[in-house]
């Protein structure tokens, strides 16, 4: 049978692939592969070669060859659709020579189909083996940044991304029995149904996505048991992609219950800034979230300089003015995304995500220069008023210890005074 195939292959190589090429070079998506009629026809002379020695091979050894095809086309970016498309003229170009030519097709006929089969599998299997490497470098990327977090989101997210990189691996080793249950467990849903509870459509959309990633992950290991890549393919970027979006409604997940909290904190009632006892729980969260998302975070600290002089020289209701005008300074001088605490009497902690030192520093000075040039009126007459600051970066990972940052920036605080005041220490 192999003999026969080889015959009628080589017989009509040079019109199948001359149909072939057309076909494909008449795609823009495929003509950008190639410089010029040299190239293409180097390449279709190796590939007629590659083809024919394929055919006398056992199954066994075109498994082999194929998967390294296919780990080099999508190592060229080419797309599998667009070679499966290719594969397609070759055999209906052959198999139309068979028929036209043999008495009793039908035995040759098969074996054609089954050849072909074969090398369009194991050429899937070789686009889908450098998918699973480069999404499991991926993953274990995020998880060595991410582990040492405790916060509900990155649990939640971190569990989802080990089953999935199980999923990976099982793919991988195409072994259904080293996956990991496609169920997803009930506390996960629990949770998610929890952490979307003020919005009946999220949890719908979140439920919904979850069960289609179960459905895929089932379909994947059916195909993948009886080794039709071409359909494990497509499958795959299908799962990875609604697990994309599930991670991102995560961090929406994350938004919206960060929102809700935030609302519901305690705002000091003279300057409108969060009071200091919602520090801890606030920054904890933050700390988490930025721990995984590998942000820096910097800090600000304010002291109004000789306050107590402005409340003995113009009393304590001027003082409370100024005090509340200075909040609104600094609170207009951060993102919304930042927060700013009434630390102390006259101190103020701004929190900047994301910031490096200069950045940090850099805001801090605009603030100091607006409170500087600012005059403050007290019925007819006015004066003016100056703000000493530290400014400190930390990197994660983050221990919790919030008082230790609190300290650091203090200290800069310090020397900010002891250097004669309305400067901004970094
Ligand atoms: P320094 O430049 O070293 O910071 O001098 P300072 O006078 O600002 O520092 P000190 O810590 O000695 O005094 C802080 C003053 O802030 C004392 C307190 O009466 C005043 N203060 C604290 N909270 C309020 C407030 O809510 N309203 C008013 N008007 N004053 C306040
Ligand atoms: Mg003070
Ligand atoms: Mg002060």
């Amino acid at each position: 049978m192999k003999e026969k195939l080889f015959n009628y292959t080589k017989l009509n190589l040079d019109e199948v692939f001359a149909k072939f090429y057309e076909t494909m070079l008449s795609s823009p998506d495929m003509a950008i592969f190639f410089d010029s009629d040299d190239q293409i026809q180097k390449l279709v002379n190796k590939q007629k070669k590659f083809l024919l020695e394929s055919i006398m091979l056992d199954d066994e050894d075109i498994r082999a060859r194929y998967i390294q095809l296919g780990e080099m086309h999508h190592g060229l970016k080419i797309p599998y659709a667009d070679f499966s498309v290719g594969i397609e003229f070759l055999e209906q170009g052959i198999i139309q020579a068979v028929v036209k030519n043999e008495k009793s097709p039908c035995e040759l006929i098969d074996h054609t189909f089954h050849f072909f089969r074969l090398i369009k599998a194991y050429t899937a299997k070789g686009y889908l083996n450098l998918l699973l490497e480069s999404d499991i470098k991926d993953i274990d990327i995020y998880l060595s940044n991410v582990r040492s977090s405790t916060n509900l989101d990155s649990v939640l997210s971190t569990e989802r991304i080990i089953w999935l990189k199980n999923i990976i691996f099982a793919i991988k080793i195409e072994n259904r029995a080293a996956a990991p249950s496609l169920k997803t467990p009930p506390e996960i849903i629990d949770i998610i149904k929890a952490e979307t509870k003020s919005d009946k459509e999220l949890t719908h959309y979140a439920l919904d996505m979850i069960s289609r990633i179960e459905l895929t992950a089932r379909n994947i290991f059916f195909f993948i048991d009886k080794k039709s890549y071409g359909e494990v393919l497509p499958l795959y970027k299908e799962l990875m992609s609604i697990y994309k979006l599930t991670l991102m409604l995560v961090n929406v997940m994350t938004v919206v219950t960060a929102e809700a909290e935030l609302s519901g904190l305690k705002k000091d009632s003279l300057t409108q800034l969060l009071t200091r006892h919602t520090m801890p729980h606030l920054m904890k969260r933050e700390l988490a979230i930025s721990t995984a998302s590998n942000y820096s975070i910097a800090f600000v600290m304010l002291d109004i300089d000789h306050f107590k002089d402005i409340n003995d020289q113009h009393g304590h209701l001027a003082g409370d003015k100024v005090l509340k005008e200075i909040a609104e300074i600094a609170s207009s001088f951060i993102r919304s995304t930042d927060y700013a605490f009434r630390f102390g009497g006259e101190e103020i902690l701004l929190v900047l995500k994301g910031a490096s030192l200069d950045v940090a520093h850099a805001q801090a000075e605009i603030i100091r220069q607006k409170i500087e040039s600012k005059s403050f009126d007290k019925g007819d007459t006015s004066f003016n008023v100056t703000a000493s600051f530290g400014v400190v970066q930390f990197q994660p990972p983050y221990t919790s210890d919030i008082n230790k940052m609190i300290d650091a920036v203090d200290r800069k605080l310090y020397i900010a005074k002891e250097s004669g005041r309305n400067i901004v220490i970094k």
